[in-house]
């Protein structure tokens, strides 16, 4: 594509691992509570369910994520034990938030390439200071030529980053892993959207993508694959 647009990209799951450090959370919490008789299965779908909730009202991120964990307890029945659980639960969010973060192949060099030719934009949704944490540590932040962190990645979301960056929706594209969050509402907003599958996407984020072709949403299959795209 010609140089010039301005492409937003995702961080979580696009630019590093991240869904995979709660699943494991998740996954050790699930066996610590069929201790208290708690099958798994009814650990993860009331978690889900919880979070679908919690998220609208609270946000994203791990303290969230924290504060739904116990929440799950209460919801679960063993509300009584939490005392007991809790330090376990703490140390797990503790230990998610120092957990050093991994950056998908090529992800460096292919943000190096892009920056030169277009002005990219770091589009990240949740906990401003976590986002910004994770931002800072992960070395990328000079690639980016803006970052901007919001606390839900929806049409009206979209549209208000173009006004104030003052990009083009026609000129504008998001790149990501989320159908949910980074494809259907950047497109809904005028942007083309460039999905970049992660097999371990949060289910929260999975939606459906349209069944008819539309030269708008592209899917590439590594981040690297960009470069040839822009
Ligand atoms: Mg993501």
């Amino acid at each position: 594509m010609r140089p010039g647009l301005t492409l937003f990209i995702d961080a979580d799951d696009t630019l590093w691992e991240n869904n995979i450090y709660f699943d494991s959370v998740i996954d050790r919490t699930a066996t610590r509570l069929t201790e208290y008789g708690v099958s798994t299965e009814r650990t993860r779908e009331a978690l889900l369910a919880i979070e679908r909730q919690r998220t609208r009202a609270h946000g994203y991120g791990s303290l969230n994520f924290g504060a739904s964990l116990e929440v799950l307890c209460e919801h679960v029945g063993i509300g009584e034990s939490l005392d007991q659980l809790r330090p376990f639960l703490r140390a797990e969010i503790a230990a998610l938030r120092r957990k050093r973060l991994e950056l998908l192949p090529d992800v460096p060099d292919t943000l190096a390439y892009l920056r030169r030719r277009h002005r990219v934009v770091l589009f990240t949704k949740g906990n401003h200071d976590e986002q910004w944490d994770k931002v800072v540590r992960s070395g990328l932040r000079d690639l980016f030529h803006q970052v901007d962190v919001v606390r839900e990645k929806d049409q009206a979301a979209y549209a208000d980053a173009a006004r104030r960056l003052g990009a083009r929706p026609q000129h504008a594209w998001m790149i990501g892993n989320s159908p949910k969050s980074d494809i259907m509402p950047a497109r809904a907003a005028g942007f083309g959207a460039v999905f970049v599958p992660h097999p371990g996407t949060w289910a929260l984020e999975l939606t459906d993508l349209p069944e008819t072709h539309d030269p708008g949403i592209r899917q590439v299959e590594r981040f690297g694959e960009l470069r040839d795209m822009f």
